[in-house]
């Protein structure tokens, strides 16, 4: 069984040994790794190596949001480039430096079961691996850091749950790995199944599901949450919480009432504006210049239950779906591991929506995804950021799909013109609106790529006064 250890601190000698190769990768050295792994999570860190828990081994582990990694007998192959950046280390509380390293390397060790294994890195990764790698030679980042300096170190008493966590794409990513740094048990990943997806209708996996492969974690995917098999698996866990993050279906009470703290869901807005299943899309579109994200019980009306905390966020003339999306996502992550600390600490305060002040974002649907020249430039312009990168807002041009994806305002412009119809001046590409001309910046032709329109003018030449629209 793998156990939480003690992390020995800068000053014991076992830190400063050159350590012994591993010989055998057996039984206890695979425990020593879990327990290496859970001591790494209940401590937030990035990696750990065996002698900073007393064993002079060459043994390390890294975790990073791209995956959990363990080496028996790292050694470098090669590196490349350097970079600077802060480094702490769990042995050395209280202090970070600026620590010079490769900024790219590969490493080769052996795996868990001894087979030989390679790795290239370069970012948070590459550093962390030469850190622990360090580790096993004696050597400490502060032998190597410049200003060194002083920071604060966490006190009081920490308290873990045991979660399930719900959820499927991207969006959900930054919590769960939030959640696993904050050293929480995640004691299972509910996904869903696997579905074929683009034109050669391949399977393609949900972001959760490899998320929950390249770390470890126990996954299911189930075709049907009403299922007796689920609700006792679950059950016997003994889960502290269930957390929901863009699961993409609802989930049942039977389930939902199991984890002895219930159930909490994070949605990208600020309830009760926004319920439904497009909230960041439907802010762009109306313009809205801040949303944010709430934290909330999970009750069997959507998105109605009682408030556990919200975090609001500018969204800015910049912001796209993509992009606010991924502000939102860490945003989110960073308030649903403040809600999972007060419900440890039984410190939740609920606050009921205002059923006055309810709004609703329905999905995107496809007739949504068709730009009205009759609207105003703004409209059309926050329609393109609301649907980009995907799917896409479109025009038809000569019987032919045009995606916009990306589009300007252009008040520079001021000749007359009516709705839908196109002129260049010089390399810009503009279109008319009811009040005035906006210029697309990256479109994409149907069946073509996207491409910037100065591009796409040169293969699709444009007749002053030709005219876009609804057919
Ligand atoms: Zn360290």
């Amino acid at each position: 069984m793998a156990k939480r250890l003690e992390i020995v601190k800068i000053g014991d000698p076992v830190l400063r040994k050159r350590c012994r190769q591993v010989i055998n990768v057996n039984d206890t050295v695979r425990e020593l790794l879990d327990s290496m792994i859970l001591t790494m999570r209940k401590a937030h860190g990035v990696g750990l190596a065996a002698p900073q828990v007393g064993v002079p081994k060459r043994m390390i582990v890294v975790e990073t949001p791209e995956g959990l990694y363990e080496f028996v007998n790292p050694e470098l192959v090669r590196g490349e480039g350097s970079e600077i950046a802060t480094e702490g280390c769990l042995s050395v509380p209280g202090q970070v430096g600026e620590v010079e390293r490769y900024a790219r390397v590969c490493v080769t060790g052996l795996d868990r079961e001894g087979k030989q294994i390679w790795l290239d890195s370069s970012g948070l990764l590459c550093r962390a691996l030469q850190h622990e790698m360090d580790h096993l030679d004696g050597v400490l980042f502060v032998d190597k850091a410049k200003e060194i300096r002083q920071t604060a170190v966490p006190e009081g008493e920490e308290r873990f749950l045991r979660v399930v966590f719900a959820g499927t794409p991207d969006f959900a990513l930054p919590s769960l790995y939030s959640i696993l740094v904050e050293g929480h048990d995640i004691c299972l990943v509910i996904t869903r199944p696997d579905k074929p997806a683009g034109r050669g209708m391949k399977m393609s996996i949900p972001a959760v599901k490899r998320f929950a492969l390249n770390h470890r974690l126990p996954l299911c995917q189930p075709e049907q949450l009403r299922s007796e098999e689920l609700v006792r698996q679950i059950a016997e866990l003994q889960p502290d919480v269930l957390v929901v993050v863009a699961y993409g279906k609802l989930i049942p009470e039977e389930i939902t009432r199991l984890p002895r703290l219930g159930a909490i869901n994070l949605h990208p807005s600020l309830l009760p504006r926004y319920r439904g299943a497009a909230p960041i899309q439907r802010a762009i579109i109306n313009g809205d210049t801040v949303t944010g994200v709430s934290v909330i019980q999970l009750s069997p009306r959507m998105d109605a239950g009682d408030i556990i905390l919200q975090k609001d966020i500018e969204i800015t003339l910049e912001d796209d779906y993509g992009s606010l999306s991924n502000k939102l996502a860490a945003l989110g992550a960073e308030a649903l591991c403040e809600a999972l600390q007060k419900m440890a600490a039984g410190e939740v305060s609920l606050t009921p929506q205002d059923e006055s002040q309810v709004t609703v974002a329905p999905p995107i649907k496809p007739e949504d995804e068709l730009i009205r020249w009759s609207e105003g430039s703004s409209n059309i312009v926050n329609l393109v950021r609301a649907l980009s990168p995907s799917p896409g807002a479109y025009t038809w041009r000569k019987g032919k799909k045009l995606k916009i994806f990306k589009m300007e305002h252009a008040p520079d412009v001021t000749m007359d013109g009516r709705p839908g119809e196109l002129r260049t001046v010089g390399q810009r590409l503009l279109i008319r609106a009811s009040d005035g001309w906006v210029a697309p910046k990256i479109v994409q032709p149907e069946g073509g790529r996207k491409m910037s329109s100065e591009e796409y003018l040169r293969g699709h030449p444009v007749n002053n006064g030709e005219l876009v629209g609804e057919v």
